[in-house]
């Protein structure tokens, strides 16, 4: 699928192989944007009807752009789609997984929309009980829960709390107990499928940290604990296989490995599993690579999965659970920056490379340098009629790794002082963000109906040297 870096060290020569040559650089791709930008008469971007020169003069750069209406309908049409494609039978939840992107007022529109929210750190349970998200509809996630987050779920009553191993079963009715409450759980077990955009991996044997193994048997031990524990009452089965996921193929071989311990639950313990969870992942589109599919696709598709498989092993359809992140808040936000230096480097012979450098980087955004994603990018403030030229967008960080677009094609006569904008930065990059060479966080700011308002202030050095007490 990716293009062999080889490809793009011949510099503006050749892009690498899976880049188009643009027909129009300054033209936005569909399905890149959030819903409501377009470019202005002017020819700047314009966001939840607000200009992004408007929002660099009044917000400042770097700054990521949240398209409220944007997020919201994708967090809507998730809940509609998987509700409605399993409503012949115990019916579905959409879990939204906060650690893709949280603050108060995501929690709030996603408690209004209709949806759950994952939370897997006391700090993400604190944000999202300061923002009254009602704790039942919460589930608590993570492999290494401390005794005082697992407390303070069970103090607020969340809903779930997913359990992720079995000194974790024994460590969860010990703190139960101590309440003298019975604890809501359940159990991820891992099915030895990992999936990753277009490719997944079905394996026997899963060597990583997360979850309890079907084919080890500590699954089956660890349902069987959980019955015999007065303190812990079983929900279901829980089973996340991977992210930026294009293809349900990885979803129908562990939906298959889970019904089966189902099955053998049922047979060998008596007892029915009436909840299934079965994770998040679903892929979201970067660039002109990727192919994702509509919520209603894969909520039907699921669907058949899950009816077909059930219908083999005789048991009824049980209620499902489905927890996507990405999906939800990637495509809504764009990061906005102003360009500082423009540098072409000679790589030998006729090769070079343009770098375009912004005022952030990998601080903002580590999926690049992290994951090796490829972004795209656009000129944010004005149209250009200048060619198209491939660029690398890099931060200013004291990285040669701190890139944040590595190959992109953007107007020959891209200067100091331009704004550009990344699209899709909604997920996994403020969450990720870091204070790395002393650079503060940027503010997320919502635009919806021509106003844009602060979700997440810009950091201060004087936060950065509030926390400097020695
Ligand atoms: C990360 C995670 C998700 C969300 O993944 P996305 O790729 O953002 O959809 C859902 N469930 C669990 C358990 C996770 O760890």
């Amino acid at each position: 699928m990716r293009a062999h870096e080889a490809g793009a060290l011949h510099g503006n020569d050749a892009a690498p192989t899976w880049l188009p040559f643009p027909t129009d650089v300054n033209a936005l791709i569909p399905g890149l944007w959030s819903s409501t930008c377009v470019r202005d008469a002017d020819g700047a971007l314009e966001i939840g009807g607000v200009s992004a020169t408007t929002l660099a003069e009044e917000v400042g750069t770097p700054a990521f752009v949240l398209d409220e209406d944007d997020f919201r309908e994708r967090a809507r049409a998730f809940r509609t789609a998987f509700t409605t494609a399993f409503a012949p039978h115990a019916g579905a939840d959409v879990y939204y997984a906060g650690k893709a992107f949280l603050c108060g007022a995501v929690a709030r529109w996603v408690d209004e929309d209709g949806l759950g929210l994952d939370v897997c750190t006391g700090g993400e349970l604190a944000v999202a009980l300061r923002a009254g998200f009602p704790a039942d509809r919460m589930a608590l996630h993570g492999n290494n829960k401390s005794d005082r987050e697992i407390a303070r779920a069970l103090e607020a009553g969340v809903g779930r709390i997913v359990i992720d191993s079995l000194a974790e079963v024994r460590q969860a009715a010990r703190v139960a107990s101590d309440l003298g409450v019975q604890a809501h759980v359940m159990l991820r077990v891992t099915t030895g499928v990992e999936a990753h955009t277009h490719e997944f991996i079905a394996t026997a044997h899963e060597d990583q940290k997360f979850g309890l193994s079907i084919t080890s048997g500590d699954a089956l031990t660890a349902v069987r604990e959980v019955l015999a524990s007065p303190e812990l009452g079983l929900v279901g089965l829980h089973s996340h296989i991977g992210s930026q996921i294009f293809d349900v193929g990885g979803f129908e071989v562990a939906a298959r490995r889970v019904l089966d311990l189902v099955a053998q639950v049922r047979e060998e313990l008596g007892h029915t599993i009436e909840h299934l969870d079965l994770g998040g992942g679903f892929g979201v589109m970067y660039n002109t690579q990727h192919t994702p599919s509509t919520p209603e696709d894969l909520a039907s598709g699921i669907a058949a999965i899950i009816e077909k498989e059930c219908h083999e092993l005789e048991l009824e359809v049980p209620h499902v659970a489905f927890e996507p992140g990405r999906a939800i808040a990637g495509p809504s936000t764009q990061t906005l920056y102003t360009v500082g230096t423009v540098k072409d480097v000679r790589l030998g012979g006729p090769h070079h490379r343009v770098y375009v450098s912004v005022d952030g980087g990998m601080s903002d955004n580590v999926r690049t340098a992290l994951y090796d994603a490829d972004y795209s990018c656009l000129l944010a403030g004005r149209v250009s009629d200048a060619p198209p030229e491939v660029v690398r967008v890099v931060g200013k960080h004291c990285e040669s790794g701190d890139i944040v677009v590595k190959d992109e094609y953007l107007p020959a006569d891209v200067q100091r002082g331009d704004l550009v904008s990344v699209p899709v930065t909604g997920a996994y990059c403020y969450s990720l963000a870091s204070n790395y060479n002393h650079v503060p966080r940027p503010p997320v700011v919502a635009v919806k109906d021509g106003r844009w308002r602060t979700l997440v202030r810009r950091e201060s050095e004087e936060d950065l040297l509030a926390l400097d007490v020695g």
